[in-house]
């Protein structure tokens, strides 16, 4: 097995599934686990199913804003493999709290940080507590914020000093087309609003079809800046160090 090569030279990548084989050799089956959104992550499921069959470990975060399509395909995703798929969900008091004070759209008005930061960074946070390291469906070519993305990296939002977790980026240096490449060559089930102009799928509210002349971010957080579109579980693509609203919604751990 070659072993990992952290440049961002795309030449210098190595496969991914040869990422995926070795973050499991290296972080056993209970120690990592696949993030998979509800979107075209859905080939690093494939790719660890080759692997390691049923056993694949995956989580997705319920946000509780999933588009009704992604909430049946991500139990399409689960039957059709025959795999667990945690969902993670966020802490109730915290969720009332913010609904009770700024109603449901709130990010419309400051942002979507803190909307972000309560449904997805503090499910993921707790999951993570648990694991060492964790595989994410991230690409160079996704955004601006995402061109300088390594196939392994010490994560910068999520470690601690006591607690360091590896974050592994196997598709960093394919394309979107690469992507639907293996999706099609492989007979992978896919989310249909992919069918419908949605080529980068999130929540319901941050999420809108593309038209093919535009970049599949495009469609997320439309009413923001391109430079800041993270939702805080990637934000050291944008600042090596945690947002502050990530510390305002931590809870001890
Ligand atoms: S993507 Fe939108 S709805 Fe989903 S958690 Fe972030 S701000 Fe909230």
């Amino acid at each position: 097995m070659a072993s990992i090569n952290k440049s961002r030279n795309d030449d210098l990548d190595i496969s991914p599934q040869d990422v995926i084989a070795d973050a499991f050799n290296r972080f056993g089956d209970n120690r990592i686990s696949i993030s998979f959104s509800g979107a075209e992550d859905v080939v690093l499921i494939e790719m660890a199913y080759q692997l390691v069959g049923n056993k694949v470990p995956a989580f997705s975060i319920d946000t509780g804003r999933l588009h009704p399509e992604t909430y049946r395909y991500i139990d399409r995703v689960r039957e059709h493999y025959g795999i667990s798929i945690d969902m993670l969900s966020p802490e109730p008091n915290t969720l009332e709290q913010l609904v009770r004070e700024k109603g449901l759209f709130s990010f419309y008005q400051d942002g979507h940080d803190e909307c972000c930061s309560i449904r997805k960074i503090q499910p993921l946070k707790k999951k993570l507590l648990h694991l060492n390291a964790w595989i994410t469906g991230q690409r160079r070519d996704q955004s601006a914020t995402r061109t300088g993305l390594q196939q392994e990296q010490q994560d910068g939002v999520f470690s601690t000093p006591d607690h360091p977790i590896t974050k592994f980026n196997p598709l960093a240096s394919w394309t979107s087309a690469d992507v639907w490449e293996y999706i099609q060559k492989n007979g992978v089930p896919y989310n249909p609003l992919h069918d419908h102009g949605f080529a980068s799928i999130g929540c319901e509210p941050c999420t809108r079809s593309v038209s093919r002349f535009q970049h599949e971010r495009h469609g997320r957080w439309w009413w923001e800046d391109e430079e800041n579109k993270e939702c805080g579980l990637h934000v050291q693509n944008v600042n090596p160090r945690p947002v502050r609203v990530l510390d305002k919604h931590t809870q001890p751990a």
